[in-house]
């Protein structure tokens, strides 16, 4: 049997990391398999359907690098691939006629406020609230005609099996079982012919012959609905694989209380797709062994349905700030300067920042942008000198937009200082005679080449000749000369970096704040 899956969502809104790790799980298990990933719009709601947001599904997973073998945007056999174009085609209206015929569906006439009536009894009775069958799941066929003949709006209900149980083997879960009896007969074609997710999804799933619905678990509940369609036309089942949720690190399920939760957001914040699908795919999913950093290529050989987990996945940010970080380590300089590159000139990565709200614990956003802005012209205004900036910073950020507010002291030579530095290293008994020392390397030792080593002997003489134990008197007031902060990369290298003409330009200014 060739594995055939398909992702099939609704777009309503926003792609969610929920629904990335759903589409990403199905692609690994395809091509683990050598089997065929579909793409199906499911859109037969269509008050709620958007085809800006159909746009951002495509988009986002091709930044991602999910790919499908089928699909709207790339066509293919089983094509339409929108519900919407597949009910117009008139795919749907056999399968219902046939569904009707075998006595697995029947049309209800309730009015609104017949349904609504029957709520409020049940809810005051305090039964599960639903449609178990009111007057029409037995209504003769006479007074199905009479009603069609009175022009009474209809629409077509599934006719779940009564006192009964409906089992599913589930891949992660096993043996599932429900009472028939408190599962409740849902709609499968409205009152405007439309049919609804529940009879489009599994009539498309038996058509596509997918072998596999895996999907999130928030559908589990749905699952005996679809069994039993299945089971009513006499077709072979797809095994039902229920992803386990997704929570935060306080075991809540995942929200915008724990961040971004829109995968576009990542890409703004600078995460590449490599760690981010690294990350994701270890959401519920081992490899089986305690692998955490894995290669595209290794996720595909490892993915099986064995290693996906029943209990919650947890998404922990910092994990993926981790794998990020690593990733971007491990890229060749120039290569992560061009990374680097998309990343400021993707429109959205501005936009994101200009209108995210500030937040305790986080660099104001507005800043990030004007450093982000600030970085992308400094690369076109020496390209050589950024990526020099660059290479230095990489050893040290999380993610892309980091260079941002990492990189600024090297193209800004007026920079904001650190109040409680300056008060502390300028103020130092050799801190005045060790600027003057730096103005005067600067026109004899200093060159525009100079090497680290150039630096770090120079100031280790100074250290010498001025009688002190330790280099911190030398080094911390050069630091905070020089960027503005106490923290960074390695001061000679950044110092070899700057070059003696910056220097100079900032220890003057310094000078000027002296204690
Ligand atoms: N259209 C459903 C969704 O938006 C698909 C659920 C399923 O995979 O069966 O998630």
């Amino acid at each position: 049997m060739s594995v055939r899956v398909r992702f099939a969502p609704s777009p309503t809104g926003m792609l969610h990391v929920g629904a990335l790790r759903d589409a990403l799980f199905k692609s690994l298990f395809a091509r683990h398999n050598g089997g065929i990933n579909i793409l199906r719009i499911e859109d037969t709601d269509r008050n709620r359907y958007s085809p800006e947001s159909e746009q951002e599904f495509i988009d986002t997973l091709s930044w991602v690098g999910i790919e499908f073998d089928e699909g709207p945007h790339i066509g293919g056999p089983n094509a339409p691939y929108r519900q919407s174009e597949r009910k117009e085609a008139g795919i749907y209206a056999g399968w219902i006629e046939k569904l009707l015929e075998l006595g697995y569906a029947y049309k209800a006439f309730d009015t609104a406020q017949e349904l609504e009536q029957m709520r409020e009894i049940q809810t005051a009775q305090k039964q599960s609230t639903g449609y178990f069958g009111g007057i029409w799941r037995d209504a003769t066929p006479d007074q199905v005609e009479a009603a069609i003949a009175d022009g009474k709006p209809y629409v077509i209900r599934q006719r779940i099996p009564r006192d009964t149980t409906i089992s599913i083997e589930d891949a992660i879960r096993g043996h599932v079982e429900w009472d028939s009896n408190t599962i409740d007969d849902p709609v499968l074609i409205k009152a405007d012919g439309m049919p609804t997710y529940h009879f489009a999804s599994m009539v498309d799933d038996h058509l596509m012959e997918i072998t596999h619905i895996i999907r999130g678990e928030e559908w589990l509940s749905s699952a005996p609905k679809h069994a039993a369609l299945f089971d009513a036309f006499g077709w072979q089942r797809p095994i039902f694989v229920h992803c386990p949720v997704i929570v935060g690190t306080d075991g809540k399920k995942l929200s915008k209380r724990h961040g971004a939760t829109r995968v576009l957001d990542y890409a703004a914040q600078g995460f590449l797709k490599g760690p981010l699908k690294n990350f994701i795919a270890l959401i519920g999913w081992s490899p089986g062994d305690d692998r955490e950093i894995l290669s595209e290529q290794e996720l595909v050989d490892a993915f099986d349905l064995k290693g996906l987990q029943p209990s919650p996945g947890k998404f922990d940010i910092e994990k993926l700030r981790w794998l990020n970080g690593n990733a971007i380590r491990a890229l060749d300089p120039v290569d992560l300067l061009d990374v680097l590159i998309d990343y400021l000139r993707t429109p959205y990565t501005l936009e994101y920042f200009n209108q995210l709200e500030p937040e305790v614990g986080q660099p104001d956003p507005k800043r990030v942008e004007a450093t982000l802005i600030l970085l992308d012209r400094a690369i076109q205004d020496d390209r050589g000198y950024a990526l020099e900036a660059i290479k230095l910073e990489q050893q040290r950020v999380h993610t892309l937009a980091d260079f941002g507010i990492e990189c600024e002291f090297f193209f800004v030579d007026a920079l904001a200082m650190e109040e409680k530095a300056v008060d502390k290293w300028f103020s130092q008994p050799t801190t005045r005679a060790l600027f003057e020392f730096l103005l005067d390397q600067c026109n004899s030792t200093f060159g525009p080449d100079s090497e680290p080593s150039v630096y770090e002997e120079a100031l280790r003489e100074f250290q010498t000749a001025q009688g002190l134990d330790k280099l911190g008197p030398v080094v911390h007031p050069t630091r905070v000369a020089l960027t503005g902060k106490t923290t960074g990369p390695g001061l000679f290298e950044l110092m070899s970096v700057l070059g003696p003409e910056r220097i100079r330009t900032r220890v003057e200014r310094a000078m000027e704040l002296l204690r």
